[in-house]
């Protein structure tokens, strides 16, 4: 392949990657130079806003749009086998993630003989398995369709954690604790002028989506159109327009990412905390982390898709290497959704009936990256407390950390939020989240990669297993036609 060519072929990706590069460039260069004010933060960030937004703008047609005219579109039989076949996949890969990060964390042994501080706040309220396992239930059956699709369910009872006021990232909810308040601890923080130290709450507590339950209405409908005959055609018409036409906004959308990328990435690094300042042991958690991540994404994982369909999972993966690239740059499998959809259909030319189900699906409740990092974080806070864990408590933790996974939104540090369910479940401080919250942001990145591609390598696994269903299923015979 001539250079030209390659460039041809690959040119979104190429200049993708040249923007994580040049935002990392940029961001370490401005660190050292000059110190932004807050205000001049948000406005070197805003480029990079709007390239989330414009992702975030496209999730609920596409989700609602891909579910109700895919489904709508098969045989009962079909859907129930690629269902039952799509859950049993993603369940057993996430507790497959599981057990490589518990096997990893107690050989690398990250936190055991250290001497961290952490910065616990004691006495607040925290979220219980029991509380998380009801807001996972409650946000599948959303009382108000409208509400779901600007607010996920979150119960109350939350970590907050304790942050230098410098590392304020706008779409958080940011909270000073309050002794006039009526509960006791907290109203919304006014950002001027701000305190030394103020305490953040999760993502999930501030406005986000409620993508599950919006992709069980969207299946449910979807299911039940296309058993409503001639009577339903006009409203699958509908959405199949707007499935196409949301696929041609992100065509044209895709050449303002690497713009974005920059702009996001350097942003992200202004405000990352001091490196030298994380210490040894933190380091040595993060590669296990990373090491866990590479492991399960890119050996075990191509290695069931190769045992699956005997195709090369690699020519597959090399496919997807712009969804990934986009993943690593907004930490959202949720916002990477359009276009690992886009990569699946036209790189790796998995059947659109398929992709529309398997991926909005995976979305919400497959991440093996997530649950990988639960698992060695949970076990690493107890490294550092010296507290040891017996085997039952591990079946626990990789139990909750596969639930927790399965509850986390797909949106930035997410599992942090939910690591508390995993926490509490051995009897683990829940506060001691706060040991890690420095460098979750970047590990953040990578185990959002991770989570796109399981979702997208289960696309291809069942297409081919439901080839028989849908016999104009090719996927992965002819990857790369386009890679834009
Ligand atoms: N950021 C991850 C995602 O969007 C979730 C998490 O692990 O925090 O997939």
């Amino acid at each position: 392949m001539t250079v030209k060519n390659f460039f041809k072929r690959n040119g979104l990706l190429t200049l993708s990657v040249i923007s994580v590069i040049t935002g990392c460039t940029l961001g370490f260069m401005l660190r050292g130079m000059i110190v932004l004010s807050l205000q001049a933060k948000i406005y070197f960030s805003f480029p990079g806003e709007l390239l989330m937004r414009m992702l975030k703008m496209l999730i609920l047609p596409l989700i609602t749009s891909s579910l109700m005219s895919g489904l709508s579109s098969m045989e009962s039989k079909a859907c129930c086998r690629m269902g039952v076949l799509t859950v049993t996949y993603y369940l057993w890969t996430t507790f497959i993630a599981v057990v490589v990060g518990i096997l990893l964390v107690i050989i690398i042994k990250p936190g055991v003989g250290t001497e961290m501080e952490s910065n616990r706040l004691g006495g607040g309220p925290v979220m219980t398995s029991a509380d998380a396992l009801l807001d996972l239930i409650r946000n599948m059956v959303p009382s108000n369709l409208i509400e779901a699709t600007f607010q996920q369910y979150k119960t109350d009872l939350i970590p907050i954690l304790k942050v230098p006021t410098k590392t304020i990232q706008p779409n958080f909810v940011y909270v000073i604790p309050d002794d006039n308040d009526p509960k006791g601890r907290m109203v919304y923080l006014e950002l001027t002028p701000p305190p030394d130290v103020i305490y953040k709450t999760s993502p999930g507590s501030s406005q986000q989506m409620n993508v599950l339950g919006i992709v069980i209405f969207s299946a449910t409908m979807g299911l039940l159109l296309g058993r409503m005959g001639e009577r339903g055609v006009p409203l699958i018409n509908v959405c199949q327009c707007i499935n196409e036409c949301v696929m041609k906004i992100i065509n044209a959308a895709v050449w303002y990412f690497p713009f974005g990328i920059i702009f996001l990435v350097a942003g992200k690094i202004l405000d990352m905390q001091d490196p030298s300042t994380l210490g040894k042991k933190l380091g040595w958690y993060a590669v296990t982390v990373l090491t866990g991540l590479f492991v399960h994404g890119l050996v075990l994982l191509p290695l069931f898709y190769f045992l699956l369909t005997r195709k090369n999972p690699f020519s597959y993966i090399r496919g997807l290497l712009q969804a990934m690239v986009i993943a690593l740059a907004t930490s959202s499998s949720s916002a990477t959704l359009p276009i690992t959809m886009k990569c699946l259909l036209e790189n790796c030319h998995v059947d659109r009936q398929i992709a529309r189900f398997v991926l909005p699906v995976g979305a919400t409740i497959n991440m093996d990256g997530t649950a990988l990092y639960e698992a060695v974080a949970a076990i690493f806070i107890a490294q550092v407390n010296d507290y040891e864990l017996d085997f039952g408590q591990l079946v626990t933790i990789s139990i909750t950390a596969t639930a927790a996974s399965i509850g986390a939104a797909g949106i930035p540090q997410a599992g942090l939020v939910t690591m508390v369910i995993v926490l509490t479940s051995v009897g683990l401080p829940p506060d001691d989240i706060t040991l890690i919250v420095a460098i979750d942001w970047i590990l953040d990145r990578f185990r959002t990669m991770i989570n796109v591609l399981g979702d997208a390598l289960a696309a291809g696994i069942i297409a081919h297993l439901c080839r028989k269903d849908f016999p104009l299923s090719t996927a992965g015979k002819t990857p790369h036609k386009n890679s834009n």
